[in-house]
């Protein structure tokens, strides 16, 4: 199971992983006999529920086809070997996983009370507020996509899963349109990290995640350096520093062709 945020996984997901680590890799087989025809779709499942805390919530985010329309966006764009779930889900706690065995994306309800809290230290009005919340959603929905991705399309990669994964993310809403106000708003869901603001310890270093700051900082150079005029903003406020600023249109350069590569013969057109 592929996290978003680092920390402990509650024990109702320790023990669906260990129910569901005996059944076979039958993934892999398709993969292998897949001949590059569209078999797949990302397809979203009803809402996992534990308890009536989250009916209401699920029904209006049901209503207005948020996990749809982003389920519609990347259908119209990739070819894949078999579907790929999306499922809000109660998780006891604000993340999002990726689970290979289901094959499915969930993305925790308490997402939106936790981000809500996080942006709501740092913006002033409702509206500043919810289009946070909503873009840093969208950063992590495409991050777990990412996760999904690399397992049944065997994308290959060197270094971390968890970077990779937020690669996808990054380039998917940078190059697609307007998308990155959502990478923005995900890159300060890390810089407000509020237990990694108060101390790192080993358990972070030893994270299969890049540390929080490293990830907003990663995240604001592959924005800034998508258009550095358009972004011009972000040097000029320290959002980024002065060195990092000057690699970062080579990196949005090497992120785009990188995934246009790796994607190549998955996207439809
Ligand atoms: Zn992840």
């Amino acid at each position: 199971m592929f996290s978003f945020f680092r920390g402990m996984r509650p024990l109702v997901f320790a023990l669906l992983l260990a129910g569901l680590m005996v059944q076979s890799h039958d993934s892999r087989a398709s993969a292998l006999s897949w001949a590059g025809e569209d078999l797949g779709d990302f397809v979203v499942r009803p809402a996992k529920l534990e308890s009536d805390t989250y009916v209401e919530l699920a029904q209006q985010l049901s209503e207005e086809r948020l996990l749809e329309d982003i389920a519609d966006g990347l259908n119209a764009w990739l070819i894949l070997p078999v579907d790929i779930g999306m499922r809000f889900a109660e998780c006891g706690q604000s993340n999002a996983f990726y689970d290979p065995n289901e094959r499915e994306v969930l993305m925790c309800l308490e997402l939106f009370e936790g981000e809500r809290e996080v942006f709501a230290a740092y913006y002033e009005t409702e509206e500043e507020i919810e289009g946070a919340v909503n873009g840093s959603f969208l950063f992590t929905v495409f991050h777990e996509v990412g996760h999904a991705l690399v397992d049944v399309l065997e994308i290959p990669f060197t270094g971390r899963e968890e970077d990779t994964a937020d690669s996808l993310a990054a380039w998917w809403l940078i190059d697609g349109d307007d998308g990155e106000e959502s990478a923005i708003a995900g890159a300060l869901s890390f810089y407000t990290d509020p237990e990694e603001a108060a101390e790192v310890d080993e358990s972070d270093f030893a994270d299969e995640h890049s540390l929080s700051q490293q990830r907003y900082y990663t995240l604001t150079c592959l924005v800034y350096g998508s258009d550095t005029d358009k972004y011009a903003n972000l040097l000029e406020e320290e959002w980024l520093t002065e060195a990092r600023a000057e690699q970062c249109p080579a990196e949005f350069e090497r992120l785009t062709s990188t995934w246009y590569t790796l994607l190549d013969a998955h996207l439809k057109e």
